[in-house]
């Protein structure tokens, strides 16, 4: 049986940054790196007076920590840019941007290494020697209590360990102890050793599949700690996580989180507000641990989206009650709202819906051609094995 991808989506090889903008089916996509992976009250806030005053409005939080604008036009662009910058938001040029590539764990606290760390990985990837990697390669700073963040994409891990810091690739199990000296020196030398060991082909590669004809160097001997499981909106002892649908909250509501204190953008797509410890009473956030549309994922879809077949969140908001575990939409088969596995898929084709068991949105689908009624109206999601 073929892959669900029968129509192979535009793979750009890239991602939408800010001084280099994604053009969407509701105008460019804007995306903006918060430095360690948090905003301050003033950032947040003229965040959201910039997407009104130079996009549609509407937010985007990424699979990759990162707070997305859309609706920008090219007429808009430039100014939204200077009040970027203004806000140290904006690195010195596109390639610059795209090599600043760290997701942050959002649970770090003021005596851990996390921010030290988050920032030394900044700067040393801003050097004019940091390795040249592909668009996609990105680096995870998980070095909270416990690592959480292991089903991040990313290639290059930095994460708590039994005994102290691990510095990890992709997937591996085995990881090499480091120190809060060693480990940006040691995760820009495995940076390094990817490019030397032929992982980039035509400005595109990822550990993972390096991995795959390559073992590791040496020193990656130390068993990393059990996968965490996500976490659910609610109390932290860093503050309040809350989250939204579909990872997408209106301007004014970011004004209004703004209000209650500093903002961790996180990879769940949820953001936690630092030291708030009643869940806020603000519109349009999901503070409910149990809330049904927490167990669907689905990306812009048609007609945000110029590569959909297919609208996704109207599905997937109608299908959320009746799930018991977690159902990815897509409209295409690149599956950017997910980029890694979830237990059910259903991919947007020109011929309907293929469903996926356990895979991704490109993955071996179990049905081919359903509609959007066969979802709705039988059992076919819950009842495939
Ligand atoms: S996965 Fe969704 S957002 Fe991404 S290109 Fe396909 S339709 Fe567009």
């Amino acid at each position: 049986m073929s892959g669900a991808n029968n129509q192979t989506p535009i793979i750009q090889g890239w991602c939408p940054g800010a001084l280099r903008p994604m053009q969407s089916g509701d105008g460019l996509v804007v995306r903006i790196r918060p430095r360690g992976g948090r905003l301050t009250p003033d950032q947040a806030r003229a965040i959201a007076t910039m997407a009104m005053a130079h996009g549609n409005g509407l937010i985007d939080l990424s699979s990759r920590a990162n707070v997305q604008l859309r609706g920008v036009t090219e007429a808009s662009h430039p100014a939204l840019i200077e009040g970027l910058r203004a806000l140290d938001l904006i690195d010195a040029n596109a390639e610059a941007e795209a090599r600043r590539n760290i997701v942050v764990t959002p649970f770090w606290d003021a005596s851990d290494a996390t921010q030290d760390l988050a920032a030394r990985m900044t700067q040393a990837l801003s050097t004019a020697n940091a390795p040249a990697l592909p668009g996609k390669f990105g680096f995870v700073i998980d070095t909270a209590s416990v690592p959480m963040l292991r089903e991040v994409s990313a290639d290059i891990w930095l994460e708590t360990g039994p005994d102290g810091l691990l510095l990890a690739a992709a997937d591996h199990p085995l990881a090499k102890p480091v120190t809060a000296a060693t480990a940006i020196p040691e995760a820009v030398a495995l940076a390094h050793w990817f490019i030397i060991k032929g992982g980039v082909t035509e400005g595109r590669g990822r550990m993972a599949a390096l991995l795959k004809r390559h073992a590791l160097p040496e020193g990656f001997t130390v068993p990393r700690l059990p996968v965490v499981a996500p976490p659910r909106p609610g109390p932290s002892a860093q503050g309040q996580l809350v989250g939204f649908e579909f990872g997408q909250m209106q301007a004014e509501t970011l004004a209004a989180l703004a209000d209650l204190g500093a903002l961790r953008i996180t990879p769940w797509r949820m953001l936690l507000i630092e030291a708030l410890t009643e869940a806020p009473q603000i519109s349009g956030l999901i503070t409910d641990a149990a809330d049904p549309m927490l167990r669907v994922i689905a990306c812009t879809g048609a007609p945000g989206c110029l590569q959909a077949h297919a609208a996704t969140r109207p599905l997937a908001r109608s299908l959320a009650p009746r799930l018991t575990e977690t159902l990815h939409v897509s409209g295409c088969a690149k599956g950017c709202a997910h980029p890694t596995a979830a237990p059910l898929t259903l991919t947007a084709t020109s011929e309907g819906f293929a469903l996926i068991r356990n895979g991704t949105a490109s993955g071996t689908p179990l049905r081919v051609g359903l509609s959007a009624a066969d979802l709705t109206e039988t059992n076919i999601l819950t009842e495939t094995p």
